[in-house]
C-alpha cells in the first residue's frame, strides 16, 4: 500500500503498489497541471473523503479533474461514462518513489493520441 497525499494533507488516496510506469501527457489539461499519471483500477483505490476534493470537467465531459479543496493540487482524474474501468492518480503525490526506476511514457493527447515512445 502507498498513499498520494495533497501538499495540506485533506486528500489521501490509498494504492496496492506504487507505479512502475506513468504517463506524461500534453493534452490542454494535462500539460498544464504538469502531472505524472499513475493508472489504477477504482475498485483498488481508497479514495478521498467525500468533499475535500473539487472536480473539473470540461468538454465532451469524459474525465472529472479533481483538485484540493484547501491547497489547490491536482490529486487524481475519475471516468465519468462508467464504461472505464481506470483512474489516474498524481504519481507525483507519493512520498519517496524511486523516480530512476519508474518508467515514464508520453503520451500525445494533444494529437495523435497514442504514446511517443
Ligand atoms: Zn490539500
Amino acid at each position: 500500500m502507498i498513499e498520494a497525499t495533497c501538499h495540506c494533507g485533506s486528500v489521501r488516496l490509498t494504492v496496492p503498489e506504487a507505479p512502475v510506469q506513468v504517463t506524461e501527457c500534453n493534452c490542454s489539461i494535462c500539460r498544464r497541471l504538469g502531472a505524472r499519471w499513475a493508472y489504477y483500477s477504482p475498485s483498488n483505490v481508497r479514495m478521498p473523503v467525500a468533499g475535500s476534493t473539487q472536480p473539473y470537467v470540461w468538454g465532451d465531459r469524459m474525465l472529472a479533474f479533481h483538485r484540493c479543496r484547501s491547497c489547490g493540487v491536482t490529486t487524481h482524474w475519475q471516468s465519468l461514462d462508467g464504461a472505464q474501468d481506470r483512474m489516474a492518480v498524481n504519481a507525483r503525490l507519493f512520498e519517496d518513489l524511486n523516480w530512476d526506476a519508474i518508467k515514464v511514457r508520453h503520451f500525445d493527447g494533444a494529437d495523435t493520441w497514442s504514446y511517443l515512445d
